[in-house]
């Protein structure tokens, strides 16, 4: 069993990251005794009740929320915070936030505002909540239509992260982790050859989950030196969201995590364009991008969605889109484009993608 202890020391509250497979039965016990408060979704519950209540005990108050974003709002936050009231919870309780990116993200919210913020430990489900929602602190709901509009940062004090809840995931999901896995292979050199370098023609879920804890270490890093995400390195993790998250809020349909792939595809087209990105290793990004993908799916009218990223919190007033290129292995820069130019090169990728 090969376990790993991360420390975030650089952040507002000092946080450790727990990962390994074993990880939740060698670190939950530890907050046996403590004044507990669970928060996770259905489908979780149904797969891990037994296990949760016999690693934590069968008195612990467990708040089970339905299955899926919608249930990221006011409404449930509002039950959350009123069940921590009703099971008393003192300024030294912790909250644990077990599931994927939702759960993460309205009980780390809920376990912010709590008396000012109670101790927090997430343990994330997903592919996608392991290598990146559960690390960075960042906490939200959606609110008036706008995805995670309320929120805080708010470090958890632990973050336990076990491949073992993997086996239980459906295909799908597991898409959505490697969506944010590509991304990572697009700023670090290591991920990107561990990627490169598979030598089958899929990515076997034992090989994705043994790159998490790289993916983690990478975010880890980069959240140390920019806490807040106010403008340093933090930002090369939005490499294929400007376009991704554009598209996200005018097709629908995919998760995040397959939007972002697509972001990535149509990104490496503009790095292209603007000579930021050339030669072989633009070929072997798209190699990498094309497997994990296969078929870019048809969106129709790719420019009207892109049109989107102008309502994008990242930009700054003048006008530019902002997207995170990929120049050469473990290197990205940002550019601001002009918001014509950048719906043209999109309008371009959507033609060379789908010819009629
Ligand atoms: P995210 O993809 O952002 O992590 P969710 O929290 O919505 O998003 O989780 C995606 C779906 O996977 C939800 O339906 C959730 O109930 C389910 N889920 C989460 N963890 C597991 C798991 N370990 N096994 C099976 N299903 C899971
Ligand atoms: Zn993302």
């Amino acid at each position: 069993m090969h376990m790993e202890e991360l420390w975030l020391n650089n952040t507002a509250r000092k946080s450790v990251i727990r990962c390994g497979d074993g990880a939740f039965a060698a670190y939950m016990p530890l907050h046996r005794g403590e004044s507990l408060f669970v928060v996770t979704d259905r489908n979780v519950m149904y797969y891990y009740q037994d296990l949760l209540q016999k690693t934590l005990g069968p008195d612990v108050p467990v708040y089970v929320l339905p299955a899926g974003e919608s249930t990221k709002c006011m409404r449930y936050l509002k039950k959350i915070l009123d069940a921590m009231c009703e099971a008393g919870l003192k300024r030294n309780s912790r909250v644990i936030a077990f599931g994927g990116g939702v759960v993460g993200d309205i009980a780390g919210l809920a376990a912010s505002l709590y008396m000012r913020g109670i101790n927090l430990t997430q343990v994330p489900t997903t592919l996608l909540a392991q290598v990146d929602s559960s690390v960075g602190g960042k906490t939200a709901i959606d609110y008036n239509d706008v995805k995670n509009l309320i929120g805080a940062f708010y470090q958890p004090d632990e973050v336990i992260v076990d491949p073992m809840f993997l086996q239980t995931l459906p295909k799908r999901e597991v898409k959505c982790g490697l969506g944010e896995i590509v991304k990572y292979a697009a700023i670090d050199a290591g991920i990107f050859d561990a990627l490169a370098n598979w030598p089958e023609k899929i990515f076997p879920l034992d090989f994705l989950s043994a790159l998490t804890m790289d993916c983690i270490r990478h975010k880890a890093r980069v959240v140390e030196s920019d806490e807040r995400d106010s403008g340093g390195d933090r930002k090369s993790l939005n490499m294929g969201h400007t376009t991704g998250h554009a598209f996200e809020l005018y097709f629908k349909g995919m998760s995040h995590g397959e939007f972002v792939m697509i972001g990535m595809y149509f990104e490496l087209y503009i790095a292209r364009a603007l000579s930021v990105c050339t030669g072989p290793y633009a070929d072997e990004l798209e190699r990498l991008i094309m497997k994990a993908e296969r078929r870019i799916p048809f969106l129709d009218d790719a420019r009207a969605g892109a049109a989107k990223a102008k309502t994008d919190k990242k930009n700054d007033s003048s006008g530019t889109i902002s997207v995170i290129l990929p120049v050469s292995k473990g290197e990205w820069t940002e550019r601001k484009i002009p918001v014509e130019e950048y719906l043209d090169m999109i309008d371009k990728c959507a033609q060379e993608t789908w010819p009629l």
